[in-house]
């Protein structure tokens, strides 16, 4: 068999990946000149890099390879499909088998009268097709003044100019003039981050009013849709007060706004249901699908649309809109085979029953250590936000993202990817993890913090902002 092996010395492979690869969210030029990591191979939850070192992945890659690594059924069903049929469109009134199964797989799936599922190769291409397609759908109802979408500052929605425009991302919005007219942003439920003295519910039921606010001071006639993760995930693992979802389902529902879930990390099982809507409680008209839909094994996304909002667009003549790859067939039968197995082993129950409350139970206890303000988990996501003042939840004196870059440092060391947003840690490891790695996983980070604390301090790093 023909495979792309380790076939040079590791700074080799350093040396041209920095003359001839431009990676994503890196600072090109400091990657350079300390040399890439390579990731091999991988089985389960364990990495191994290209000198043999095995990490635990407490990633999941980028949120998404909920059933693990390793599972050779995924890369069967693409190798039978590549021989039966390796591509055709969906473009033009046709259409092929997995796209057709998936689909009706994911009407069944997901909750209410989400039926229709309209596909992208990405979360960030299916963000740009629920733009255009709440617009299109309130023109069609003879409203086309109806087209600000409302998203929330810290939000994550893709990295396209529509996907990076409903993220509320600064650094993103700095570089090539977003956002683009007509998306506004309101404040997020960060309660540990800036509910200041109030209750976290107060604080949830104030951030949830700022959309009714925005609605008003815009024009109800103005607003198409709000958009929003169930919980933020790449602003940090926000998991908002409990007021908060009701508070904005109402305001939805009273304003005749479209709600759009952006269920890219929180879908297929991440949060203990099928869907984080299900665990907090939303019931959104759209909801954005991506990273878990295949476990990450091939790039497939796609919007999962209401009736209501499919029949008043297929009632309105071409769509204009689509991508060559939409619904493509080998991305469609591995995302099926991902789908079926993840409920023939049980694995969203293993995260509700099982491994979401003993995670809780051991990241919880993190919440003692010295350098820890809060460490809260929902299902298979958790974050803990490092502090040099538990009491008052101060930020560092220093640069933030400092301390919890330090941190992701010594992670790496001590065999662990946990990632770093400013000096918030983050992890969503595979579905599948078992206690006993979780144990791995938590005492690691333990450590990892520990060698964090006596070298801020020998440093002189731990005080207050
Ligand atoms: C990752 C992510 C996206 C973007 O998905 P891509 O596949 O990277 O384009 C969109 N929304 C959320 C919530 C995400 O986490």
């Amino acid at each position: 068999m023909n495979m792309i092996t380790n076939h040079m010395p590791t700074a080799e492979l350093q040396a041209l990946d920095a003359a001839h690869h431009m990676h994503p969210f890196t600072d090109g030029a400091e990657l350079a000149a300390k040399g890439v990591r390579i990731i091999t191979k991988a089985s389960g939850v364990t990495l191994t890099d290209s000198e043999g070192y095995e990490i635990l992945d407490a990633m999941a890659g980028l949120w998404c390879v909920n059933i693990g690594y390793g599972r050779d059924e995924l890369s069967d069903v693409a190798a039978r499909q590549m021989k039966q049929l390796p591509y055709y469109n969906t473009f033009f009134q046709t259409s092929h088998v997995p796209a057709i199964a998936l689909s009706a797989r994911l009407a069944e799936l997901a909750p209410g009268d989400l039926n229709h599922v309209f596909y992208a190769g990405s979360g960030s291409e299916a963000n740009d097709t629920n733009m255009r397609l709440v617009r299109h759908y309130w023109a069609a109802k003879g409203k086309p003044d109806k087209k600000v979408i409302i998203s929330r500052h810290n939000a994550y929605h893709g990295s396209t100019m529509a996907g990076a425009s409903l993220g509320g991302m600064t650094p993103m919005h700095e570089q090539g003039g977003l956002p683009i007219p007509d998306v506004v942003h309101i404040g997020q439920p960060h309660w540990y981050a800036e509910g200041g003295d109030m209750s976290p519910e107060e604080f949830g039921l104030l951030r949830a009013r700022e959309l009714e606010a925005k609605i008003a001071e815009l024009g109800e006639d103005k607003v198409a849709a709000f958009i929003a993760e169930p919980v933020q995930g790449a602003g940090g693992v926000v998991i908002p007060p409990s007021t908060y979802w009701p508070e904005i389902q109402r305001i939805c529902d009273a304003h005749e706004i479209l709600l759009i879930a952006d269920e890219v990390i929180c879908g297929f099982g991440r949060t203990g249901n099928w869907f984080g809507s299900q665990t907090f409680g939303i019931r959104p008209d759209i909801m954005t699908i991506a990273k878990g839909l295949s476990s990450g094994y091939v790039p497939i996304g796609g919007s999962i649309v209401c009736d209501e909002v499919a029949n008043v667009v297929a009632n309105a003549g071409d769509f204009n809109h689509g991508y060559t790859y939409s619904g493509h067939p080998v991305a469609a039968a591995v995302a099926l085979e991902n789908l079926r197995i993840l409920e023939e082993e049980k694995i969203v129950d293993h995260v509700n029953d099982v491994a979401g409350p003993y995670l809780a139970e051991k990241w919880g206890q993190l919440a003692d250590h010295p350098l820890v303000g809060e460490a809260k988990s929902v299902g298979l996501m958790a974050t803990i936000a490092l502090t040099p003042d538990k009491s008052s939840r101060a930020n560092f004196a220093s640069e933030a993202g400092m301390i919890g870059l330090r941190c992701r440092e010594r992670c790496f060391a001590n065999q662990l990817v946990m990632r770093h947003v400013g000096d918030r840690m983050i992890i969503a490891p595979p579905l599948v993890i078992k206690p006993a790695e979780i144990d791995t996983l938590v005492e690691r980070a333990a450590r990892s913090l520990d060698e964090t604390y006596a070298s801020i301090k020998s440093d002189g790093l731990l005080k207050a902002a």
